[in-house]
């Protein structure tokens, strides 16, 4: 399974891009350790995190509880509406076609995304974001598909 990918990102400094997939990976790491699938996100908007969530569809028993469903829902709450269009979105894993589906009704202005999911991410249904959502793929897609290999790993 191949699941790197790394095109660059050319509309922030790649530092910056970084700095934040560095937050959803801690985010990530917290999911790992409550045995959930390890997945992070982080929502910013004007150099501040205003949503965090990590995967908790164990804990709720919910299909739903991906990790940038939570951070959609705590970024609209902060920001008193249900648009995020200032919002980047940083994720550790391609988001799938529920996340996806949800950051078109967001219309939130970018995401940011670490891992490349063959399987289970939106691209391979075609382009389900909103037409003024820019995508950024492959920051520190290393580590991140690196924490998901080892949970897969550890639990064989
Ligand atoms: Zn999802």
């Amino acid at each position: 399974m191949k699941v790197y990918n790394f095109e660059p990102t050319d509309f922030d400094p790649i530092a910056t891009d970084e700095a934040y997939m560095r937050e959803a990976l801690k985010l990530a790491q917290k999911a790992y350790e409550e045995e959930e699938i390890p997945i992070g996100a982080i929502i910013v908007s004007h150099g501040k995190i205003i949503g965090k969530g990590y995967n908790l569809t164990e804990r709720l028993n919910d299909v739903t509880a991906h990790a940038e469903m939570q951070a959609f829902t705590a970024a609209s709450n902060y920001v008193g509406g249900k648009y995020l269009k200032d919002c980047t979105l940083y994720v550790t894993v391609e988001p799938c076609v529920m996340c996806a589906g949800a950051s078109y009704w967001s219309q939130i202005a970018r995401i940011v995304y670490g891992a490349a999911d063959k399987k289970r991410g939106a691209s391979r249904y075609g382009n389900l974001y909103h037409p003024k959502t820019e995508l950024a793929s492959g920051v520190l897609a290393e580590e991140c598909t690196d924490l998901i290999k080892s949970f897969f790993r550890n639990k064989r």
